[in-house]
């Protein structure tokens, strides 16, 4: 197990859509545990695959001092909704109020290959639909209004990790809370 560097904001891995997991191996039993490490080390709520540079679709999670994960998840979504800071730690510093289903039940594998569902709500939920975009190529800034985008565009753009080459994240301690995905 190693904490991996995480990569930012302009990496094309976080555009690039995650393969399906197709072999529940070792090696897959080897990225879960770097996944749980890094994901611990930033602090984040969650952290998926392609944040540390492997294009599978595979996440983790810490919220309420749980672990999990999840492989090659599909979701149903609640009709209510919430609302709520969200950040990204391939997005350091930078949180904006976004909205969410308010429940989430997620079917997906563990990295046994064994069926699994996992029914979650506020942070879980939120997480759960952070990660599942990442798998996409999909970022939290994308799921905002059109003004408080163009915010966020404008808040990385003068961000001083803007164009680092996957430097580690670590986040200051003041920054340090749940709302890291
Ligand atoms: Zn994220």
């Amino acid at each position: 197990m190693a904490v991996q560097p995480i990569r930012l904001f302009g990496d094309p891995i976080l555009r690039t859509p995650a393969q399906e997991v197709v072999d529940f191996d070792k090696e897959l039993r080897r990225l879960v545990a770097d996944l749980t490490e890094t994901m611990r080390d930033a602090p984040g709520s969650g952290l998926a695959a392609p944040q540390i540079g492997v294009s599978l679709r595979v996440f983790t999670w810490w919220v309420d001092d749980e672990l999990g994960h999840l492989c090659n998840p599909s979701l149903d979504l609640s009709e209510e909704t919430q609302d709520g800071e969200e950040g990204c730690l391939s997005i350091p510093e930078l949180a904006f109020d976004t909205r969410r289903a308010q429940r989430v039940v997620a079917r997906g594998f563990d990295m046994h290959g064994e069926p699994v569902t996992i029914e979650g709500s506020d942070l879980l939920a939120r997480a759960i639909q952070h990660e599942t975009d990442h798998l996409d190529g999909v970022l939290f800034i994308d799921r905002l209004d059109a003004q408080t985008r163009k915010e966020a565009m404008k808040a990385i753009r003068e961000a001083e990790w803007f164009g680092e080459p996957a430097p580690t994240v670590k986040l200051s301690p003041h920054s340090i809370s749940a709302k890291w995905l």
